[in-house]
């Protein structure tokens, strides 16, 4: 199968490398040791995040860590934990992050540009894959609905899950004036797995995994919503040294693509990773496909080069993967 480079990166040279560049990103002057300014998100590439070490994520974090969030940022707005069931595989710290910048969902050069940029290249990859008239479809940590609408546009009957208040609510502003009819709602993947298991032609989940305390239980869950046959989309971001530099140093710090602190290292997902949760959850790969930034184009294109952003396709066994109409 088809996975992608998980560059193995060695030794004391990285060690030196990272230690710099989070001194550097952290904003601390090397000579004088001054302190940094405080930033937008006022995240930071944590100093424990190793570029060497297998797993980023852990196993034994708890679902929820609001205490934690509080702690770190107790200016974000606080997050509505009555809301969302115990279960919730959520960091309440991300959520208020897409909450603040809410506004600027549909801003084609805000904040969000590289998701507008990468839409038609998801798009390409799905529909490649799944006749879309029709498709019954739930795009998990929808967001202001850049994914959604387009699905919906191109004829799938669409449902957006988020458990952040204020990109929903943009998102169905947006696809009211835009006379796209897609059904929103705030609600975790948890709870929805559970009153709707088997009930989804395709589930989309782009962006989300890298923002999770659980990426390996929230592919379970997304798992279950797909029915025998039906398909599952992901897109996440691989951890390696190319995307260390690429999707944190260049793309927040050098070129200012995405806000400081969009996205924490140790949160990136290999491919392997991802085979092996899906493998975990019952679903077969199909592909993983690279999508590659061109710095000087500045434009994405789909490539084979999974090393820093990638999208990957499932299927969960059974049925006819794409049955006849009318079947
Ligand atoms: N999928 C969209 C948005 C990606 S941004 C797109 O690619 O266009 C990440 C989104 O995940 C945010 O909207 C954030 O609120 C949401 N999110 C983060 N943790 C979540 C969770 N545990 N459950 C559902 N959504 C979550």
């Amino acid at each position: 199968m088809p996975e992608g480079s998980e560059a193995s990166d060695s030794g004391c040279v990285l060690a030196l490398v990272e230690g710099l560049l989070a001194a550097r990103l952290e904003g601390v002057n090397l000579s004088t040791g001054a302190a940094p300014p405080e930033r937008f998100f006022g995240s930071k590439i944590r100093p424990q995040a190793g570029l060497k070490t297998g797993r980023a994520y852990s196993e034994t974090e708890p679902l929820v860590y609001s205490a934690a969030c509080r702690k770190i940022r107790p200016q974000m707005p606080r997050f509505r934990e009555s809301r969302v069931s115990a279960t919730a595989n959520v960091d309440p710290y991300e959520i208020a992050k897409f909450e603040a910048l809410a506004e600027r969902w549909w801003d084609p050069h805000g904040e969000f540009k590289p998701l507008h940029e990468l839409n038609p290249l998801r798009l390409e990859f799905i529909r490649a894959r799944l006749p879309l008239p029709g498709a019954r479809i739930i795009d998990v940590g929808c967001g202001g609905g850049i994914l959604s609408e387009a699905l919906a546009k191109a004829g799938a009957d669409v449902i957006g899950i988020d458990l952040a208040e204020t990109p929903l609510r943009v998102a169905e502003l947006h696809a009211l004036e835009s006379n796209v009819a897609v059904r929103y709602r705030l609600e975790s993947v948890e709870d929805h797995a559970a009153a709707n298991a088997g009930h989804y032609d395709a589930v989309t989940c782009m962006e989300l995994l890298e923002h999770v305390p659980r990426p390996d239980l929230m592919l379970g869950r997304l798992a279950e919503l797909v029915r025998p046959g039906g398909q599952l989309f992901l897109s996440t971001l691989n951890r390696n040294l190319k995307s260390f530099l690429l999707a944190i140093v260049g793309a927040e710090y050098v070129l200012g693509l995405v806000p400081r602190g969009t996205h924490d290292y140790e949160r990136f997902i290999r491919p392997s990773e991802l085979a092996r949760w899906a493998r975990g959850a019952g679903l077969t790969l199909r592909a993983f496909t690279g999508i590659s930034f061109d710095p000087l184009t500045r434009q994405f294109r789909l490539s084979r080069d999974t090393g820093v952003n990638y999208l990957a396709h499932f299927v969960r066994p059974g049925a006819p993967a794409n049955p006849p109409a009318g079947a």
